[in-house]
């Protein structure tokens, strides 16, 4: 029943990416988050990067990067690789609109790499149609040429999509040959976008071939129809809350009706677009506005609207700048979390997420896990992180051989799982040194308790082949605080602790101050 549910959601939120975003739209995120297993790796990044789409598409760029960067750092099964080709290539299109090029480039070669192992020719088209569109914003033409081709190729001609890529990369090329004053192949691109629009609804990303219209029809000098596309393009900016998406299609075509001084239409554009960039969180976006607003009133306008708008101008140019410098060290700072992120996703492919030996969590999938836990965490919740290390354990290997060893290891494992059984999440992070996460932990002494009684239960005596050995742990507890409330500091404070409890005497529990 439940499976059913999930399935449902899953195709309805699939489906949802390729339509404009309404108010119900998160709420489908948060039942299916209601639904899943937060311990399921592979329901939670399946969230995590349907949630950094939508805030990507809504212009929340810090929200949309913090959710596809964990969606990129969770453990997954092979079936859901793709969910990295896609967050790469969104996070390379969130660089770009940073105005990061080389950062957005780097990005979308990985998406493209991926998704050419994985084969996935659309996300294939996909990533080459954003390459070619911020090559072609740097005036690279034959380089964008070059990639809306590649696009193409792999597009093939698959009409009947509500997101038909084909058309978006025939009306980005169209549009690059008009630049290029190429109007003939322009042409030829609007005829295969018609031919591949027969009998399919108006298109929600049409923006772009209305673009390209503008152009053709002016190069005709087809006045009617120029004025019907111009209308079209602004009741469409009216209709859809996806303004991010749109923009660059707009500042293009104010770009157009600059160069060829159709003042009255760049006007009506400029209005219409204005509540749409002004009230946006986005500076870019206030900012590129305000650019085109100094343009067109210089040239149109009185000197006083002119000065007007360039004051506004500068008063933003300071936090513009400040806005860029940020997302430069924004982009340091990921760039650092996910070469981390390649080298341990390459680990995870390697291993699973399970460690092979014991049974219990790998070392990368409890890491991802006790993360995404403590992300959700409200301040009042207290979580415990528990690291248990057995005693002299290379004695035991030196004595009765490396096998012997493994199935203390082993025994040592199931001691731990079934005492916490489904309380905690459980996991091996080193040789012989274990990780239990405890999410609720409000109770501190009971849970210091619980730990005391583990340690006796770890703590025996057995004899094999004439020797007897005694099995025995040290154990370090930290709790999370308003100073200690990630992963790494919550691990190195029960490291810590654990050292301490060796320096006492082992065979211990210290609780990390
Ligand atoms: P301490 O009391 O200070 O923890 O001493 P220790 O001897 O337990 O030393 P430590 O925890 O630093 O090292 C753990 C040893 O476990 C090191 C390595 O020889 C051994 N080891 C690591 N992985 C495995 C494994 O998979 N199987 C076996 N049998 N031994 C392992
Ligand atoms: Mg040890």
């Amino acid at each position: 029943m439940i499976t059913n549910e999930k399935t449902a959601l899953i195709e309805q939120m699939e489906k949802q990416r390729f339509l404009p975003i309404t108010k119900e739209t998160l709420s489908l995120y948060q039942s299916y988050g209601a639904l899943i297993d937060q311990h399921d790796p592979d329901e939670l990044s399946l969230l995590l990067f349907y949630e950094g789409e939508y805030f990507f598409r809504l212009g929340d760029l810090n929200q949309a990067l913090s959710f596809l960067t964990r969606c990129l750092q969770a453990p997954k099964s092979t079936s859901l690789y793709y969910l990295d080709a896609l967050s790469y290539n969104i996070i390379g299109l969130i660089y770009s609109y940073l105005g990061q090029e080389t950062i957005a480039i780097n990005y979308l070669l990985q998406a493209k790499t991926l998704s050419t192992d994985l084969k996935l020719t659309r996300e294939c088209a996909v990533c080459c149609t954003n390459l070619g569109l911020i090559y072609g914003q740097l005036e690279v033409y034959d380089t964008a040429l070059d990639y809306f081709n590649q696009a193409l190729f792999y597009a093939g001609d698959s009409a009947n999509q509500s997101y038909n890529i084909a058309v978006l990369c025939h009306a980005y090329r169209g549009i690059l040959y008009c630049k290029n004053h190429e109007y003939e192949k322009a042409l030829d691109d609007s005829q295969r976008i018609e031919t591949l629009m027969q009998g399919n609804p108006m298109l929600f990303y049409d923006a772009s071939v209305l673009n390209l219209n503008v152009r053709l029809y002016d190069m005709h000098k087809n006045d009617k129809a120029l004025k019907e596309t111009l209308a079209k393009l602004l009741t469409l900016v009216s209709s859809s809350m996806d303004f991010l998406e749109l923009s660059e299609f707009y500042f293009d075509i104010c770009d157009y009706l600059l160069e060829k001084e159709m003042s009255e239409a760049l006007s009506s554009v400029l209005s219409y677009i204005q509540p749409y960039c002004m009230q946006s969180p986005l500076i870019f976006l206030r900012y590129t506005y305000l650019k085109y607003q100094v343009a067109y009133s210089k040239k149109f306008c009185l000197a006083s609207d002119y000065l007007h708008y360039c004051g506004q101008m500068i008063m933003l140019h300071s936090r513009y700048q400040e806005e860029q410098n940020q997302a430069k060290l924004y982009s340091l700072e990921y760039v650092e979390r996910l070469r981390q992120t390649k080298n341990d996703s390459e680990l995870y492919r390697e291993k699973s997420r399970i460690d092979q030996m014991t049974g219990l969590l790998n070392k990368y999938t409890i890491q991802f896990l006790v993360e995404e836990d403590l992300s959700k965490a409200s301040p009042a919740k207290q979580s415990a992180l528990i690291l248990v290390d057995l005693d002299h354990f290379k004695q035991i290997n030196d004595t009765l051989g490396h096998l012997t060893g493994d199935s203390f290891i082993c025994q040592t494992a199931s001691v731990i799982q079934n005492y916490f059984k489904d309380n905690a999440l459980c996991g091996r992070v080193g040789g012989d040194e274990f990780l239990v996460y405890i999410s609720d932990a409000t109770d501190r002494s009971f849970i210091i308790l619980q730990t005391e009684i583990l340690r006796q239960e770890i703590h025996r005596r057995t004899s094999e082949r004439n020797i007897t050995i005694t099995t025995q742990a040290s154990i370090g507890i930290a709790f999370s605080s308003e100073y200690c409330y990630n992963y790494e500091t919550l691990f190195s404070a029960a490291d810590k602790a654990l050292y301490r409890a060796k320096l006492e005497g082992r065979n211990k529990v210290v609780v990390a101050e």
